[in-house]
């Protein structure tokens, strides 16, 4: 039986997997669950998988949720520290970390010091410090099974096949796919919220409408597999069948696909290297019509460029176009700004800072902080 640690249980990552769980409750145990503040959904997540440790990211949510949890064993944590510690738990065999943005870094860090195997949804984590992760993950010899679905297919496609020459990061398009600059002027938060294939949090969703999580995924395809961002193409495929495809040194290619269920995924990193049934659809081959793949629109969605820029000057250069895209991806949620805002945001941002390589963690944050502060006093926040 594998004991989980879960980051992030109460996001769309953390449910499906434990949904995963729930219907395999012989292959695996949770050990504990971390969330930034529903409390609600965290306690009865808790009461059902019976974690020995909650933790929560702000004190009010662990006093609220210490209320809550009053009559049970659970222990409940809060803070930086709480996570990082819930991320080590010494009973865990793998920590799956599912928190959104560079909040996730530290407790992904925490649970491979630990010698934790990772089932890695925190892209963000690899974005901003993904040479420090890798390093450290090889130090400590643990495996860092990626569930982002691309990574996951790339993965699946390279096992035991030698030598790749290219990789085909395959993107929905998102649902602003065929719009131009003039038709995003003006478009809402409601709007860029409906994806067309993936129902996800609503970071990564604005993300996948900016073509920024394509971006970041770049970035993290390149930590993950060794590879220079010049070797990754990416294709826009708007029916979300082919994951992602590698392109090996004598031109064979291979695909994996599957319907658009982020179960899949987070199931091949939980049983790695074992595969384990789930419920649920299986792709209806003759249901899919036709696949079709398309080159980005990179006038119209200039996040793709910039991500590809910065993993180009490296350095700090990624951490502080992800950390500028979070703050600007957040005041558009909160209709402080308007779509196209983000790119120019994140450029400006980029354009600001003085690249400093090989950065230690402490430049990270800095970095990271110092994009953030751009972008508020940009946008008067
Ligand atoms: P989500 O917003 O649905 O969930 C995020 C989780 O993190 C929640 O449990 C939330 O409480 C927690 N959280 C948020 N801020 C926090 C903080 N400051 N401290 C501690 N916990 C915090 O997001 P999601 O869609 O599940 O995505 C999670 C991660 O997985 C993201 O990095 C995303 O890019 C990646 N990912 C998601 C999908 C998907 O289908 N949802 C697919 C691929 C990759
Ligand atoms: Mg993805």
């Amino acid at each position: 039986m594998k004991k989980v640690s879960i980051l992030g249980s109460t996001g769309s990552i953390g449910t499906q997997t434990l949904d995963i769980i729930r219907r395999n409750g012989e292959n695996f145990s949770v050990c504990a669950l971390t969330a930034g503040s529903n409390t609600s959904l965290l306690e009865e997540q808790a009461r059902e998988f019976k974690p020995e440790i909650v933790a929560v990211a702000s004190e009010d949510a662990a006093n609220d949720l210490k209320v809550r949890l009053a009559d049970t064993a659970i222990r409940v944590l809060s803070g930086e520290e709480g996570l990082c510690e819930a991320a080590a738990i010494e009973e865990a065999d793998i920590t799956l970390g599912a928190i959104v943005g560079i909040a996730g870094l530290k407790p992904v860090l925490s649970a491979i010091d630990a010698g934790k195997d990772i089932a890695l949804a925190n892209k963000e984590t690899l974005v901003t410090a993904g040479d420090i992760v890798m390093a450290r993950a090889k130090e400590k010899n643990v495996k860092i099974l990626p569930v982002d679905s691309e990574h996951s297919a790339i993965f699946q496609c390279l096992e035991g096949r030698g030598e790749l020459k290219k990789i085909y990061l395959t993107a929905s398009g998102g649902p602003f796919f065929g719009k131009k600059r003039a038709e995003l002027e003006n478009v809402t938060a409601k709007d860029a919220l409906k994806h067309p294939t993936w129902s996800m949090g609503a970071k990564i969703t604005i993300d996948s409408a900016s073509l920024a999580n394509k971006g970041l995924e770049v970035i993290e395809a390149t930590h993950l597999f060794g590879v220079t961002a010049d070797k990754i193409q990416v294709v826009v495929h708007r029916q979300s069948i082919v994951h992602s495809m590698v392109e090996f040194v004598d031109g064979a290619i291979i695909a994996q696909l599957g319907s658009a269920d982020m179960r899949t995924p987070i199931s091949v990193a939980l049983n790695y290297p074992v595969r384990s049934e789930i419920s649920g659809d299986s792709l209806d081959i003759f249901g899919t019509g036709n696949l079709t793949f398309e080159k980005p629109d990179t006038d119209t969605f200039r996040m793709l460029e910039l991500a590809f820029s910065a993993s180009k000057m490296g350095g700090t250069m990624p951490t502080v176009l992800n950390g500028a895209n979070e703050e600007a991806v957040s005041a558009f949620l909160n209709g402080k700004c308007r779509f196209l805002d983000i790119a120019d945001m994140v450029e400006g941002a980029m354009e600001n800072h003085k690249i400093k390589e090989n950065p230690s963690l402490s430049d990270i944050f800095c970095a990271d902080s110092e994009a953030r502060e751009f972008v508020k006093v940009k946008f008067k926040l």
